[in-house]
């Protein structure tokens, strides 16, 4: 496909699966918006990283071919003040693997936020959250190693479908008529009234593609977060499809907490997925008392986005929380804060949560070495108190660094221990 400002490099080959053998070449052409704000400086610092890594694990073997794609400012200064140009939704799906920084959703002007409408025109329907905690991090627990958890949220539907109607307008008022003379309902004067749909279809691929990531990463369990026990026909359906596809399409790979007790007593059956379900409530109060019973947990749209970011608070914070927004054809990596304004160009912010959704993006293609690198060299660095500004303010004795500089730490890190495995005899 022809494109106006996106420029292909010649020196990559592009994505044509994203599931099953021999989709990822070894010098993939993967799309990046850099994003607005702190955009540029993590970006530039993450990408950096992510380059040595690969290059230090595989010997210059493998190389990411970046290939830049705009939306947000940027785009708008490149596309006479369009924040969201159609070839960059083109580029996304030709080349189906991205990255992206953090993106402003302009104020008033009707404008919607761009990282909804990325999703919602991609149907990039799971986000996915990986959140555990990396030694060294500050954390407000007194035991964060506990957590380990990836969250499946729904990314289509339920209150975020945008079915609202504001209290005293035509619209509304016809709604509230028609559920209290045809249906019967109960409410007070004046509500505002918003729709929740959940469906089978959303629901069923959510839980499928939870599935086949617990499969492939070897996990034990997956929890169903649901509010059903109030709301009956939409989280409580939810629970239900998410068992119907457990037990009827993948009978052989997944268990019930009923089963696990009636026919092994508690004790999970090797290679089985455990799939139990949990009110939202409570998962909250366990999150917090006893985060180790839970390993995967897949949630609608709305709940699911107060744990994520619950849920990262426990390890450490929006700086470092990664995220992925996942369909069929295309997925999408993202730092999961927004573009914090007042640090723009400084040099100053954490790049962790856009490293960590890279490392998320370098699993996904298997390549698991330069994942585990940076990893590695990044936890290194933290226990040399080498950190940027936000998390010196909550260490004991810690060095502050620049963005740029905290990247020159790890990738140096990175040579240290590529230099020590080379060293050891044993390998
Ligand atoms: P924010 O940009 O996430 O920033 C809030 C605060 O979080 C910052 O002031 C800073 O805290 C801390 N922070 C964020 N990123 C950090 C990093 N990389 N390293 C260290 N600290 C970091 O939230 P906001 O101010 O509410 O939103 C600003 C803009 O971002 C809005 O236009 C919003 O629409 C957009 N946004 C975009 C996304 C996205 O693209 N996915 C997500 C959320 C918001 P301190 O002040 O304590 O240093």
């Amino acid at each position: 496909m022809a494109y106006k400002h996106i420029v292909v490099p010649s020196d990559g080959e592009k994505i044509t699966c994203l599931q099953g053998e021999g989709c990822i070449p070894d010098n993939p052409i993967i799309a990046f918006i850099e994003g607005d704000g702190i955009g540029y400086d993590i970006m530039t610092a993450s990408k950096r990283i992510w380059d040595a890594a690969v290059e230090k694990a595989y010997g210059g073997k493998r190389k990411i071919a970046w290939m830049e794609i705009y939306a947000g400012e940027k785009a708008a200064s490149i596309y006479d003040g369009d924040y969201m140009p159609e070839e960059t939704f083109d580029a996304l799906r030709e080349f189906m693997v991205g990255i992206k920084g953090p993106l402003t959703t302009p104020v008033g002007g009707g404008f919607r936020s761009l990282n909804v409408t990325l999703r919602q025109v991609l149907d990039l329907y799971a986000c996915v959250r990986p959140v555990k905690w990396y030694p060294g991090v500050p954390s407000p627990m007194r035991h964060p190693e506990l957590v380990d958890i990836v969250i499946f949220r729904e990314n289509t539907e339920d209150v975020y479908a945008g079915i609202e109607y504001e209290a005293g307008t035509p619209e509304n008022e016809k709604l509230a008529r028609f559920l209290r003379e045809e249906l019967g309902a109960k409410f007070f004067e004046g509500s505002g009234l918003g729709i929740k749909p959940i469906s089978a279809f959303a629901t069923k691929r959510l839980m499928r593609a939870t599935i086949r990531y617990a499969l492939e990463r070897g996990r034990k369990s997956i929890s169903i977060m649901h509010k059903g026990n109030i709301q009956k026909y939409t989280e409580g359906a939810f629970r239900q499809w998410c068992y119907e596809v457990a037990t009827e399409e993948f009978p052989e790979q997944t268990i019930t907490e009923d089963e696990l007790w009636e026919k092994y007593d508690g004790k999970l059956p090797e290679g089985k997925i455990l799939v139990k379900d949990r009110i939202a409530d409570i998962t909250f109060q366990h999150m917090l008392l006893r985060p180790a019973e839970f390993d995967i947990i897949i949630a609608p749209n709305l709940n699911g986005d107060y744990l994520s970011d619950a849920l990262a608070a426990q390890v450490g914070g929006v700086g470092i929380a990664p995220g992925a927004n996942i369909g069929d054809d295309v997925m999408l990596f993202e730092a999961t804060h927004g573009t914090a304004p007042k640090y723009t160009n400084l040099d100053k912010v954490n790049p962790g949560s856009l490293l960590f959704s890279g490392v998320m993006m370098l699993e996904f293609m298997g390549w698991w070495d330069a994942a585990r690198l940076v990893k590695e060299a990044y936890i290194r660095t933290l226990e040399q108190k080498t950190v940027t500004y936000d998390f010196a303010r909550q260490m004991e004795g810690a060095k502050t660094v620049k963005t740029s500089e905290f990247a020159t730490a790890i990738i140096r890190n990175m040579d240290d221990l590529v230099a020590g495995i080379q060293a050891d005899p044993k390998g």
